[in-house]
């Protein structure tokens, strides 16, 4: 699938579409989900132009890669996570539940989160 430009997290990276800020650097921004999941539910997606997971690990640098990982570990910390715990998800593809086509990876945290997998 080609990068939709116009989607709304591309629309967040460019400032036209307002958002919470947790964190950036020069390969993430990281910001509160609109429609919170947990406690803490944050997404952090990387700066450059990628669909997906698939596409992010098949064709990103590798210092896009290693500057993006980073970035999640230190947004978690940032927000006091590490000790606790926290989950990640990056929900791929169709089957994955993917519904804006840049990716990005879920934060969840501030309780116990449960089951790993939700049927739906
Ligand atoms: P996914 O199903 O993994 O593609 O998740 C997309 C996530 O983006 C959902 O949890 C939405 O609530 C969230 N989302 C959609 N639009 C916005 C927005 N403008 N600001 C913050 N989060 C958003």
């Amino acid at each position: 699938m080609a990068y939709d430009p116009n989607n709304v997290f591309a629309r967040i990276l460019r400032g036209e579409i307002p958002c919470k800020k947790v964190y950036e650097d020069d390969f993430a921004l990281a910001f509160h989900d609109i429609a919170p999941q947990a406690p803490v539910h944050v997404l952090v997606i990387p700066k450059g132009a990628y669909v997906s997971w698939d596409d992010f690990s098949k064709t990103a640098p590798d210092a896009e890669i290693g500057g993006f990982i980073r970035a999640v570990g230190a947004v978690a910390r940032q927000l006091g996570l590490d000790e606790p715990g926290y989950r990640l998800l990056a929900n791929t593809g169709r089957d994955g539940g993917q519904e804006v086509p840049h990716f990005h990876i879920h934060l969840f945290g501030g309780r116990v989160l449960g089951r790993m997998v939700a049927a739906d």
